[in-house]
Order: C-alpha cells, then sequence, then structure tokens
C-alpha cells in the first residue's frame, strides 16, 4: 500500500521541521503519527526520531532506526536509555499527545542528560496534505460508506428503531469490506436531530419527520464521514424550506474551497448564506474538519482558524441548522482541495430524499 520510501519521505519532512523547533529527536507517542511515519499499527508504541545535523535531514530520514526494538515490560526506561546514549540534548515531546505521568517519568530518567522541549502538531502539520496513495484510500473508504448507506436504507422499514437502522449500517459497512466504523453511527429522528451528537435510541423512527443520519467508514486505516438527512415520509414545508437553505450553504462553502484560501472562509461563507432566512444563529457547530488516519485532524475549519487551505487536503464541508425540540439538519460532504478548486468526494446525492 505504501512502500518504504514513502514512509522515509515522511520522515524525512519531519526531520526538516526540527531546526525550527529547536530540536533534536522527537519522541512520538501518538499513535497515529507513528503509524503514519512507519506504517506501525500497535497499540504500544514510542518512536524517537534521531536528528543529527541539518547536512543530514536527508539521510537520517532514511536511515534512523525504524529498527524495531522489542521491549518486556515499560518502554520508556529503555527509550530513556537510547536517548542517553545518542547524546542528544533537545529531546522534542508531543506536549497534547503525552500523559503528565509519562513526561514525569522521562525527566527522571533523562535527568540532566537532555532537555524535554514541548513539540506541538510538527507530524499533525505534514499529515494535514495527503499523498496520491492516502488519497486513493481515502477514496475507498468514501466510496464504501456510501455504499453502506444506499444498502441499509434499503433495509428500512416503518416503525423501525434508530438504534437498528444504526446497527443496519455499521453491518453493511462491516459486510463492504470496512474495518470498523469511523465513529459511532449517529441516526436521530425528529427532534433528536436537534442534538448534534446524539446517540441513537431503541425509539422507533417517526414517520413524516426528517432522518439525520452521520456515518463513516475506515478503511486500510483511512476514515470517511458523511452527513445525509432524508425523509421518512413527508416532512412539511417548513423543513423542506430549511434544507433548501442547508443546501444552499453547504455549496456555497464548497464553492469558496480552493488552494490559498483561508480555512476559515468556507464557515464564513455558509454563515452568509443562513443568515438570509435568519437560520445563522442555529448554526452552532464549525463548518468541517480534516480527517485521514483519525477522523477529526488539521485542518479545523472555524471562524477563527488561521491556517491556508493547500492543495492535497481532505476535509469535511458540513453546515447543520439544529432548532431545539424540533428538529435537525446536516449535510456533509468530504472534499478534497484540489490545484485549482476542490472535488466533492462523497457520491451520494444530496437531493432531498424519501425512505
Ligand atoms: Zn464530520
Ligand atoms: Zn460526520
Amino acid at each position: 500500500m505504501f512502500s518504504n520510501q514513502e514512509f522515509a519521505v515522511r520522515r524525512e519532512n519531519l526531520c526538516a521541521a526540527f531546526p525550527v523547533a529547536g530540536i533534536d529527536a522527537l519522541l512520538v507517542t501518538h499513535l497515529p503519527n507513528i503509524r503514519y511515519l512507519t506504517g506501525f499499527k500497535g497499540s504500544n508504541g514510542i518512536l524517537a526520531h534521531l536528528f543529527t545535523d541539518p547536512r543530514y535531514t536527508l539521510q537520517a530520514g532514511r536511515e534512523t532506526e525504524c529498527v524495531v526494538h522489542t521491549v518486556r515490560g515499560p518502554l520508556l526506561p529503555k527509550v530513556s536509555e537510547a536517548l542517553k546514549r545518542r547524546r542528544l540534548k533537545r529531546i522534542g515531546f508531543e506536549k497534547d499527545r503525552i500523559l503528565f505521568e509519562t513526561h514525569r517519568l522521562l525527566c527522571e530518567k533523562l535527568g540532566l542528560a537532555a532537555e524535554l522541549v514541548p513539540a506541538t502538531n510538527l507530524v499533525e502539520d505534514l499529515r494535514m496534505v495527503k499523498s496520491g496513495n492516502e488519497i486513493e484510500l481515502i477514496r475507498k473508504a468514501v466510496n464504501t460508506n456510501s455504499a453502506a448507506l444506499a444498502a441499509a436504507l434499503k433495509r428500512f422499514r416503518a416503525g423501525m428503531t434508530e438504534a437498528a437502522l444504526a446497527a443496519e449500517i455499521e453491518y453493511r459497512m462491516r459486510i463492504l469490506g470496512a474495518e470498523c466504523a469511523s465513529f459511532e453511527t449517529i441516526v436521530a429522528s425528529g427532534a433528536n436531530a436537534a442534538l448534534p451528537h446524539y446517540r441513537p435510541a431503541n425509539q422507533p423512527i417517526q414517520p413524516d419527520r426528517l432522518l439525520l443520519i452521520d456515518m463513516g467508514a475506515t478503511l486500510s486505516g483511512y476514515s470517511s464521514d458523511m452527513t445525509r438527512t432524508v425523509s421518512a415520509g413527508d416532512p412539511g414545508r417548513f423543513w423542506k424550506r430549511t434544507y433548501n437553505a442547508v443546501l444552499e450553504a453547504q455549496l456555497a462553502a464548497i464553492d469558496s474551497v480552493r488552494p490559498g484560501v483561508r480555512a476559515a472562509k468556507p464557515d464564513q461563507v455558509a454563515r452568509q448564506v443562513l443568515a438570509k432566512s435568519g437560520l445563522e444563529k442555529h448554526f452552532t457547530h464549525a463548518i468541517g474538519h480534516g480527517l485521514g488516519l483519525e477522523i477529526h485532524e488539521s485542518p479545523r475549519l472555524g471562524k477563527k482558524v488561521k491556517t491556508t487551505l493547500q492543495e492535497g487536503m481532505v476535509i469535511t464541508i458540513e453546515p447543520g441548522v439544529y432548532l431545539e425540540g424540533k428538529g435537525g439538519i446536516r449535510i456533509e460532504d468530504m472534499v478534497l482541495v484540489t490545484r485549482n478548486g476542490c472535488e466533492v468526494l462523497t457520491p451520494t446525492t444530496k437531493e432531498l430524499t424519501s425512505i
């Protein structure tokens, strides 16, 4: 799937960021970051990535140990010994990804031999821009997710519960080749859809109401994410109008996605559209997020984000409107930033469909 060469390039790119971060090595503890840099998929591992001197950036990336050390018992004492042996002075650690106790133990083991330097997002920033191989895997995850929704909706019956439909969706994902759901599937009927992170209950899906489904299938480690709001019967004029307003906001936001644009732009654009029908105040979350090896990754797409969109980023665009006690609508697609604009990856229709 990924060649050793691709992992080596990723590690080279990481090494290139060390001088700016003021570190000689980075202790990578966040498992998706370890997987990204080495392909290692286990649930316990620490990667100590070595940096010698800027002249050796390329070499360090190619050569540094992806030698595997198998340790019985806790990893940290061995890691600290190895760091000490190499006489590294400034060792970066992923400050948002490490337990307080791990940090305390490291300090204790390293003593005065080296300084621990907090680093942030070094690997995450690399992960924002996807390679051609990663994009292919993401396409497969997205297509599997859409196929699972279509297959599950065929089995929809009046009186079916939210929980049963959620289970059917996840079953279809697995049958179609997904490793797992990228997150707990949301199936929210009627007023329940007003809660953006609702958990499906053993409650029958109500007739003539909207039904919000948010789902993702993970394939080869890569996540997907899609929300569709469908109607179980006839939801009435008000909800059809509101649906069209959310769809208009979503399409306008997608239209604004291109390289060089601030990541905050799609959110602003969607809010402007929703404001026309007085719905902006009911759009209560950010418009989207990056995704890949994790379901939520950089870039974030909130109002205040300063990141700039770049070719190769994969993001969601998911405006929503939530009316407490009444219902909610969200429409979510996955979008790839291309050289001149963007490509919507999600193939599922966004016309308000009746099931
Ligand atoms: Zn999402
Ligand atoms: Zn979602």
